[in-house]
C-alpha cells in the first residue's frame, strides 16, 4: 500500500508562501503504524518530518501532510489507555462551566469525541452532549450507549447534518484533534456555524511554547499536522470574523494550550491572559526561530549523552529493551537513533502486543514478557518519559529480579 504524503507550501492559518525550516528531525515512518508481521510493509517506509515557521503569522506545522486515511485508516482508538485522562476530563469540564458561566443546561458537541469521555463529565453537571467521530464503530458504541453521534470527519459540511439533526450549541469542543486537521478552516468555519449567539468554540491541542520549553519534541509526529501558539491563532480566527476570548495552559502531553473562541462581538470580554501569552511566545523567541534552535541544541545533547551512557552498558554486555511502543516513543526511536540498540518493546496497552515497530520493525511484546521467566533484558529504557514513575512503581518485578530502569528525559541515567 503506497501512502500518500506530500508537501505543503502554504501557512494552514494564513496562506503565507513564507514558510521557514526551523527544526529538521530525522525522517520517521508514521508513528502510530504498529501492524502485525503480515501487514507491516508498508511501516518501514520513511516521511520527513520538518517543522516549518511562517514568517507571515508565526506559524508552526510539519512540512509533510499525510492523508488521514493513511494515518486512521487503522485507526485504533486509544484514549481510555492514557493515565490520568478521567481527571483531566473532570477539570476540564468543570473549568468551562466556571469561565463562561455555563448554565447546567447548556447543549454541548464535542468534535473527534472518541469514546465520550469529555462528554460524559459535561453530561454529569446537566449538559445536552451530542459527538462528532470518525471512527465508525466508536461512534456506533456511543449511540448506544446513548451519546447521540454523527459518524464522520467534522466538516463544512458535515456541521449541515449536525445542524439539521441538534440545533446549534453553547459550547463545542475540539479536544486534541484541531492539530491533527489539514483544512483547519473548514474546521473552524464549521464549528463557528454551530454555534449560537452565547455559543464558544474551545480547542485544547498541544502547545508550541510548552513543547520547546518542555522538550517535549516526542509529540512531533505526522499526526500532529501544527503546533499552535496564541498570536497566530488569533490572527486565524479574527481572519474568519471570530476572537479568542480565554486561554488556559493545561499540563496534558506535556504541556497544552486551551483557548476559548466566540464569534465577534460575542458577550465575553477578553482575558488580559490573551495578550500575556502572546507577548511571552514572542519575548521567547518562538516567531524569530530562536526557540527552535534552543530546542535543537538539547535534542543533540540528548543524543550525545544517550551514545555515550547506552555504548557503556553494551560494552558491559548488557542487553537493552524498549519500554513503551505509542507514537512518541516511535519519534523517540528515530530522533535518537535508537533503534539498533533495543532488542524489543513492552507495552501494557494489549492492542499493541505482537506487532512490530514502525521504521525499525522491533517486535512488540505485553509488559509481561519482560519479566517471564527471569528479566528478558537488563535495562528497560522507559521511553514515554513523562510516564516514568508509574512505569517503574506497576513494574517492581522487573527490579526485584535485578533489571534496570534507564531514562533518556528530563535526565540521562539509570535509575537507582
Ligand atoms: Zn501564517
Amino acid at each position: 500500500m503506497s501512502i500518500n504524503v506530500q508537501a505543503r507550501t502554504t501557512c494552514r492559518l494564513c496562506d503565507s508562501l513564507d514558510l521557514q525550516l526551523a527544526l529538521e528531525l530525522p525522517p520517521s515512518a508514521l508513528a502510530d503504524d504498529y501492524l502485525p508481521a503480515e501487514k507491516a510493509d508498508r511501516s518501514r517506509e520513511r516521511y520527513p518530518l520538518n517543522v516549518m515557521l511562517c514568517s507571515s503569522c508565526g506559524q508552526s506545522q510539519l512540512e509533510h501532510v499525510a492523508s488521514a486515511e493513511a494515518i486512521y485508516g487503522d485507526y485504533i482508538y486509544r484514549t481510555a489507555s492514557s493515565p490520568g485522562l478521567d481527571v483531566h476530563f473532570e477539570s476540564y469540564a468543570s473549568d468551562v462551566f466556571k469561565v463562561i458561566q455555563l448554565k447546567p443546561s447548556a447543549k454541548v458537541l464535542d468534535l473527534g469525541c472518541n469514546d465520550g469521555a469529555l462528554l460524559r463529565s459535561f453530561q454529569k453537571r446537566g449538559a445536552k452532549v451530542v459527538g462528532v467521530e470518525p471512527a465508525t464503530q466508536i461512534a456506533e458504541a456511543l449511540s448506544a450507549s446513548g451519546i447521540p453521534t454523527i459518524n464522520d470527519y467534522f466538516t463544512e459540511a458535515s456541521a449541515q447534518r449536525v445542524e439539521q439533526a441538534h440545533g446549534l450549541f453553547d459550547v463545542i469542543t475540539a479536544n486534541n484533534v484541531f492539530a491533527n486537521v489539514d483544512d483547519v478552516r473548514n474546521f473552524a468555519l464549521g464549528a463557528r456555524s454551530l454555534l449560537n449567539e452565547r455559543g464558544v468554540f474551545i480547542i485544547e491541542t498541544g502547545y508550541a511554547s510548552s513543547l520547546i520549553e518542555n522538550s517535549v519534541f516526542d509529540n512531533i509526529y505526522h499526526e500532529h499536522l501544527s503546533y499552535f501558539s496564541v498570536a497566530p491563532l488569533e490572527k486565524f480566527f479574527n481572519s474568519l470574523d471570530m476572537e479568542i476570548i480565554h486561554v488556559q495552559e493545561v499540563p496534558t502531553k506535556g504541556g497544552s494550550l486551551r483557548a476559548y473562541i466566540q464569534k465577534k462581538n460575542g458577550p465575553h470580554s477578553r482575558n488580559s491572559v490573551v495578550s500575556e501569552l502572546i507577548r511571552r511566545e514572542s519575548d521567547g523567541g518562538l516567531f524569530d526561530g530562536s526557540a527552535y534552535k534552543r530546542l535543537e541544541e538539547r535534542i543533540q545533547k540528548v543524543k550525545t549523552e544517550s551514545r555515550s551512557l547506552i555504548q557503556s552498558l553494551k560494552n558491559e554486555g548488557k542487553k537493552l529493551c524498549g519500554y513503551g511502543a505509542s507514537a512518541t516513543c516511535t519519534t523517540m526511536i528515530h530522533t535518537l537513533e535508537l533503534g539498533s540498540d533495543l532488542e524489543f518493546l513492552v507495552d501494557d496497552n494489549p492492542i499493541k502486543e505482537n506487532t512490530l515497530s514502525p521504521g525499525f520493525h522491533l517486535p512488540v511484546y505485553s509488559s509481561k514478557y519482560l519479566v517471564e521467566e527471569g528479566n528478558r533484558a537488563d535495562v528497560a529504557l522507559i521511553l514515554p518519559w513523562r510516564f516514568r514513575d508509574q512505569i517503574v512503581e506497576r513494574s517492581s518485578k522487573f527490579t526485584s529480579q535485578g533489571g534496570k530502569f534507564m531514562t533518556l528525559l528530563p535526565e540521562c541515567q539509570i535509575l537507582s
